[in-house]
């Protein structure tokens, strides 16, 4: 069902906020050297200390975990599950380490009361990335995101800002972490049927009331989703989120709102779903990568 986004991430954070925060952590543990991308401080630096709070920025999920140092010593597990990744979580943790190889196991949060979490990556390619800091802003990908589309501030005049003078297409503008955070390929897809645009529409091209339709259907389309998916168990939300969609990957079956058939074109490295219909006056979008390949 491709990568969790903003209402799934924040659904996860939710989960852990009623079941890990105020206990302690035992140990934590990665399943491959690839997954943990910072080395210092070192993943033992965790045991003993209690998660005092969750967090989502975009699509990483932070965990503070406080030690007993007082106020300043604070470190931040940071986790971002990329396109295949999950979190389990249990109550069965085994007490034998893990043995680091090819399994989708991808790292392991052991609490003091025998909880925890797996977090755990499907396929060969292994994105999955684990953090620990000091400051979650010393996370790359935390560090260059764009505004939260669904803070007070993303005020229809932001938006204007941040699509004036861009010439790129809104379906790439949408999913970009740099430009608005926590959007990815389902619910650009899924913001742009509501808006009744085209996925090709040029940002810069937006008339003051195309902006403001447009970031109606991404606070909507947004906060509904969060609504469906909060108190969803973890285990659920990718069940969750594959119902609530409208159009992506929905290619074959009918718009839900007009009953054309939803169409798959090209876009970047994957492919967008649409409506005809509803998004682009009836006419099919060429897709280019396969007329180039026809050439
Ligand atoms: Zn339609």
């Amino acid at each position: 069902m491709g990568m969790p986004e903003l209402p799934e991430v924040e659904a996860l954070a939710d989960f852990l906020r009623e079941h890990a925060i105020g206990r302690v952590v035992a140990r934590a543990e990665a399943g491959s050297f690839a997954v943990l991308k910072t080395f210092d401080p070192p993943l033992t630096a965790l045991s003993g200390r209690v998660i005092t709070e969750v967090s989502r920025h975009g699509k990483f999920l932070d965990l503070r975990c406080v030690g007993g140092a007082g106020a300043g010593d604070d470190l931040h597990l940071v986790t971002h599950l990329a396109r295949a990744g999950w979190l389990r979580w249990r109550t069965d943790i085994p007490e034998k380490p893990l043995r680091p190889g090819k399994s989708p196991l991808a790292f392991r949060l052991v609490l003091e009361d025998g909880t925890g979490f797996d977090l755990t990556e499907a396929g060969t390619q292994k994105r999955l990335a684990v953090y620990l800091v000091r400051d979650p802003a010393d996370v790359p990908g935390v560090a260059t995101l764009g505004p939260e589309p669904l803070a007070d501030d993303f005020t229809v005049d932001a938006l204007a800002a941040i699509l004036a003078g861009r010439r790129t297409q809104i379906k790439g503008v949408l999913r970009d972490q740099h430009i608005i955070a926590g959007i990815g390929n389902a619910y650009s897809d899924e913001v742009l049927h509501a808006a009744k645009m085209s996925p090709f529409k040029l940002a810069s091209s937006f008339t003051p009331a195309e902006v403001a339709v447009l970031h109606e259907a991404i606070v909507t389309t947004l906060t509904e989703a969060v609504k469906r998916s909060a108190g969803v168990a973890a285990a659920d939300l990718k069940g969750e989120k594959k119902s609530g969609l409208r159009v992506h990957a929905k290619t074959g079956q009918p718009c839900p709102v007009c009953g054309d058939t939803v169409r798959e074109v090209s876009f970047a490295d994957s492919s967008l779903q649409y409506c005809p219909t509803c998004q682009t006056g009836g006419k099919p979008l060429a897709d280019r990568r396969m007329s180039r390949l026809l050439k």
